[in-house]
């Protein structure tokens, strides 16, 4: 003969012996077994231990002592996930109360314990309907629960207990809370069920609904007093299955994390169940992210402000001069040798030789004193100085010692009051009369500085030869390539020609120096705001963990039913979890739009603002993970409940 499908021995369950609590024995040494395909009724008076008995029997609890086999398995040898499937794949339950998700419907309730076995969802709701319609619910399946009378809901729960099988049902006062004819056609249906093979354990206090079954066991103050099993009749039902253990029990079912459709459905439901709750916590995260993208955009804008005036000053350069005393020195001077040297180095766009003196300069009758420079044809482009009129002179210029002259804004106006095209005319420097070629863009709208307008550029070698007799350059003008790295390559110049020299008899700088600082206290700037934006999105973090909290306390009923129809432990976090990362995402997604939003209105009302993808993304990677870290809490906190103690709405 094969082992029974149940078979406990010497069961033992106690209460209390915990903070002082007396202890009290429930179940006092029970043993039984019950063989597939029976039909039992376990009857007791109210507080004799049947509930509890049953809870031990459908693995929601634990026996303090004693030995449990499910078809010859000891269950105290199962892992968590293992009784989950256990619970999932063999028992069915129905309660007295009926224990349906309030929220769910009819349908959705009957599918719970195929969800956690990974069933299709065609499948799920094909098999469903057909258990509701075979219970007389076809017309109710989309109905919630408080919208059906208790026999329809137990109904509703007596096919959510058949959904995976329910190879064993364990009905608790099935027929409790039902008016009579209600309750005589639920003990039908059960009647029905132990003649299709299903095992079916009956728990009432009513004798003659006990007589209903094929066996009655009675208990009384935790033992049984009478078993009505007949040892010569043969127990099994012919027409039940025998139960076999698979390989490895718990890994069936899904493990999609951390979403799962049928959990985002639950949570957008329970968010618009309580609406204006959830819009408050929206509130703290649409917040963080919006303030988060609104103040990277204003602080990128102001920075980007400072860049564009550091190019237009030109602040990618450097200035280098020899010190008056020792240029006197032979050799001891800024030489071409030198800028050429300074050139091979890294990160130099471009050396600009610069020879100068003032002089003064004549037109035909006028005649005013200017600072004349010579220097290389890139000086526009290095300066980022633009022509008024006419051409700047070129590189053939420069080597033909051409005598060529463009003229500053000041020059222009000053020196050739008569004419608006200076372009053509000559000036005399010194003896040497120069054909003016180009006139330069007033700078000093720009810089402020008036005396920049008031110059005469011309070829450095025609300066060398022609002006001032003289070989060496009186300062370089050296650009960097990259703003930001001014400052080393300052150094790196320096020391290059100090180490040529073998003295320090330079002066160099550069006027980046107080625009990048500038540049630096922006960012400075930005980085508080964001701190003060993240600040606010762990406060709307808290305001997810504070919701999610209250929502696993107000909802422990249901993740009772939950385990019950067998969720495994991750199962639940993942519900939970789903439920805290739906309003961060929502939130997140909100606060993206009114951030991009308040941007566009300030930068319609003249504010910089420049978005940065980055810090959307970030915002928004935040307020997913504000949702993951804030949420895991209190789904860990729902999936360590007691089944027992949630089921019965501690
Ligand atoms: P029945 O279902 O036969 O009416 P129960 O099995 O529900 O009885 O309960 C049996 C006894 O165990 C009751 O006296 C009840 O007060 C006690 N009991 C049940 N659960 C607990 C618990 N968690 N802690 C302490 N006592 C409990
Ligand atoms: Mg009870």
């Amino acid at each position: 003969m094969s082992a029974p499908l149940i078979e406990v021995e010497n069961l033992r369950k106690r209460y209390g012996g915990i903070d002082g609590a007396p202890v009290v024995d429930i179940l006092r040494g029970v043993s039984l077994r019950i063989a597939a395909g029976e039909f039992v009724a376990i009857v007791g008076a109210s507080g004799s231990g049947k509930s509890t008995l049953m809870n031990v029997l459908g693995c929601l609890d634990r026996p303090s002592e004693g030995r449990y086999r499910f078809a010859g398995r000891d269950v105290a040898t199962l892992t968590a996930d293992e009784l989950a499937w256990l619970r999932r794949e063999a028992f069915g339950f129905v309660f007295q109360g009926y224990h349906l998700v309030p929220t769910d419907s009819a349908l959705e309730n009957v599918e719970m314990p195929a969800i956690y076995a990974g069933t299709g969802e065609a499948e799920r709701h094909a098999r469903a309907r057909q258990l509701l319609g075979r219970l007389g619910l076809a017309q109710r399946v989309s109905h919630r629960p408080n919208q059906l009378s208790g026999g329809q809901q137990q109904r509703v729960s007596i096919a959510r207990a058949l959904m995976n099988g329910g190879r064993v049902v364990l009905a608790d006062e099935p027929t409790g809370a039902l008016d009579s004819a209600s309750g005589a056609e639920v003990m039908q249906l059960l009647s029905d069920l132990a003649d299709a093979g299903h095992t079916v354990i009956l728990i009432t206090h009513d004798a003659t609904l006990a007589a209903c079954a094929r066996r009655v066991i009675e208990i009384r103050d935790g033992t049984i007093v009478r078993d009505t099993a007949d040892p010569s009749a043969p127990a099994a039902n012919a027409d039940a299955a025998p139960f076999h253990w698979p390989a490895r029990p718990a890994r069936s079912g899904p493990r999609r994390w951390p979403f799962d459709r049928a959990a985002a459905r639950a949570a957008w439901r329970v968010m618009g169940l309580n609406r204006f709750r959830t819009a408050l916590t929206l509130l703290g995260i649409v917040i963080g992210v919006a303030s988060v993208i609104v103040m990277f955009a204003i602080g990128l804008g102001a920075k980007d402000r400072v860049m564009t005036q550091i190019g237009a000053f030109g602040s990618n350069l450097l200035y280098m001069a020899a010190i008056g005393e020792s240029s006197r020195m032979p050799g001891r001077s800024l030489t071409l040798a030198d800028l050429d040297a300074i050139a091979a180095l890294p990160d130099i766009a471009h050396v600009l030789p610069n020879i100068t003196g003032n002089r003064v300069v004549r037109a035909g009758s006028h005649d005013m004193q200017t600072y004349v420079r010579g220097t290389g044809p890139a000086l526009p482009s290095v300066q980022n100085w633009q022509l008024a009129q006419g051409s700047f002179f070129d590189a053939e210029d420069e080597r033909q010692v051409a005598t060529v002259a463009v003229l500053g804004s000041k020059v222009a106006r000053e020196l050739l009051p008569d004419t608006a095209d200076p372009v053509g005319r000559t000036l005399l420097i010194g003896r040497t009369p120069f054909l003016v070629i180009g006139v330069m863009s007033a700078k000093g709208a720009l810089t402020g500085e008036k005396d920049d307008d008031n110059v005469v550029l011309v070829p450095f070698s025609t300066a060398s030869v022609r002006v001032f007799g003289q070989r060496e350059p009186t300062y370089a003008v050296i650009a960097v390539r990259d703003v930001a790295r001014v400052a080393i390559t300052e150094t790196a110049v320096a020391a290059l020609i100090e180490k040529r020299h073998r003295m320090r008899d330079f002066q160099i700088f550069n006027s980046a120096a107080s625009l990048a600082a500038q540049a630096k206290t922006q960012d400075a700037m930005t980085v508080m705001l964001s701190l003060i934006a993240v600040v606010s999105l762990v406060v709307g973090g808290i305001g997810v963990m504070n919701v999610m909290l209250m929502t696993v306390r107000e909802r422990t009923r249901e993740i009772g039913i939950r385990i019950a129809t067998g969720a495994r432990h991750g199962d639940i976090v993942r519900q939970f979890l789903t439920e805290a990362m739906l309003v961060s995402i929502t939130g997140g997604v909100l606060g993206v739009l009114i951030g991009l939003a308040i941007g566009l209105g300030l930068l319609a009302a003249g504010v910089p603002a420049v978005f940065s993808l980055r810090a959307i993304l970030a915002a928004f990677g935040c307020s997913l993970a504000t949702g993951l870290v804030f949420g895991y809490m209190p789904a860990r906190q729902a999936a360590r409940l007691d089944p027992v103690v949630a089921l019965h709405g501690a």
